[in-house]
């Protein structure tokens, strides 16, 4: 009987853990603590519609762990969200901010909706029902929340708003990252997954003798993360052969014009229809012939099924879970090179840490100074990553980058006492 392949995140998260903590020789315990988040909260958020009828939606905030410090992590707004999903994202959201040596734990959170659906009245009652939801268990120095899929400055707005209105009116920017500029967010924050995953791709390139300049790349999402890495692999020369989003894929063997193609999508909705483009069916977007491949959708999309045709030399996970641990395995004996989740889209809760210490401090950076931290930051937990895998000789970069994380993670558990 053919089993099926393992597609629960939260089941996928703990067995990547699992190889690490043995690969490493740790103690059992530091599984055992890490294994489940430390707290999930379920809410329901009633929203007022704009037809006067009332409809709740349900949403989640799950804190992984604080062994390190306050839990950090994105919120995102999608039809598919399980309390599974959320869980298995905060836990990455830990093992990311290890990578990247950030002082914080993982948290996520997520609710039940399709934004697309929803009037803007309706999507401001929506955000400002969740952050008063979960207002009792976040805050500055608790768990501070990020956008994801779906969700973006705006929505961070409506939620800071609304938190600092349940602590008294203070006005405390510090709660919530990913904010507009004005508001105390960062600048470089907007773009900061797709240039820290693109400082991924030009070191992991070096390494493995790919010119990128000379280099065409394939990128599955069109969203916040796959736009701007489409446009910044464009800028150092890569011709970005194919790209896709929620309604579709399209080629154009030539290379596609992304800046324009990003105001194609502004007023269209879409990349599909795209002048010059030829629209292909978006289960193909994984397969096709390039150098580097930027899954920046959804989890679960390289999987068992597809990993034997996939012919990126590169593949660089700007979304969170792309690829299953079956397809891992497809990859690795194909040569193909994965720079993980954990690794490759670190860039943005990088910046959202530089936001948070803009917050706290009340003195903002230039955006130079972001984007040079941000390159420091990336191209150092890339070296630490290879070198472990290096040192190893038989680990993959995903469980050398929970290598490097653990590491940090079982240093702290111990001089906390917690194991
Ligand atoms: N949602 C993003 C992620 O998955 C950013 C999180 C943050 O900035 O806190 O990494």
């Amino acid at each position: 009987m053919i089993q099926q392949e393992q597609s629960n995140p939260f089941l996928i998260v703990q067995q990547q853990l699992k190889e690490a903590v043995d690969k490493m020789n740790l103690p059992n315990d530091v599984y055992e603590i890490l294994k489940h988040p430390k707290r999930v909260l379920t809410v329901s958020v009633p929203v007022k519609m704009d037809d006067g009828t009332l409809k709740t939606f349900i949403g989640y905030r799950s804190q992984h762990t604080d062994v390190i410090g306050p839990t950090k992590g994105g919120i995102r707004f999608h039809p598919d969200v399980t309390v599974d999903e959320v869980k298995a994202l905060s836990m990455w959201m830990t093992f990311k901010c290890g990578v990247a040596a950030l002082p914080y734990g993982g948290g996520k959170g997520g609710v039940i909706c399709n934004p697309k659906d929803l009037t803007n009245g309706e999507l401001e009652r929506l955000s400002r029902g969740f952050a008063q939801a979960i207002a009792p268990i976040i805050g500055p120095d608790k768990d501070i929340p990020a956008p994801d899929v779906y969700t973006n400055g705006q929505i961070m707005a409506w939620m800071m708003d609304e938190y600092n209105k349940t602590q008294g009116g203070i006005n405390n920017p510090g709660v919530i990252t990913g904010k507009p500029i004005i508001l105390g967010g960062s600048l470089g924050r907007d773009t900061a997954t797709a240039q820290g995953c693109i400082y991924t791709i030009r070191e992991a390139a070096n390494k493995v003798g790919i010119q990128l300049s000379k280099a065409t790349a394939v990128i599955q999402g069109f969203g916040n993360a796959g736009s701007h890495a489409a446009r910044l692999l464009a800028n150092l020369g890569v011709k970005i052969v194919a790209v896709s989003d929620s309604r579709g894929a399209i080629l154009n063997q030539a290379g596609l014009d992304v800046d324009t193609l990003i105001t194609y999508k502004e007023s269209n909705k879409s990349v599909v229809g795209f002048p010059g483009s030829q629209e292909i069916p978006a289960s193909e977007i994984l397969t096709l012939a390039c150098d580097v491949l930027v899954p920046a959708a959804l989890e679960n999309q390289i999987t068992a099924s597809n990993a034997a045709d996939v012919q990126a030399k590169l593949v660089a996970e700007a979304a969170n879970g792309p690829t299953t641990p079956e397809a891992d395995k497809i990859l690795a004996q194909k040569g193909i090179i994965v720079i993980p989740d954990i690794l490759a889209n670190a860039g943005g809760v990088v910046v959202s840490y530089y936001e948070w210490v803009q917050n706290l401090t009340g003195y903002y950076w230039s955006a130079e100074e972001v984007k040079e931290k941000l390159e420091a930051q990336m191209v150092k937990a890339f070296d630490q990553t290879w070198a472990v895998r290096e040192k190893y000789g038989d680990v993959d970069l995903r469980t050398a980058a929970y290598m490097v994380s653990l590491e940090r993670i079982t240093e702290a558990l111990r001089l906390r006492g917690w194991i």
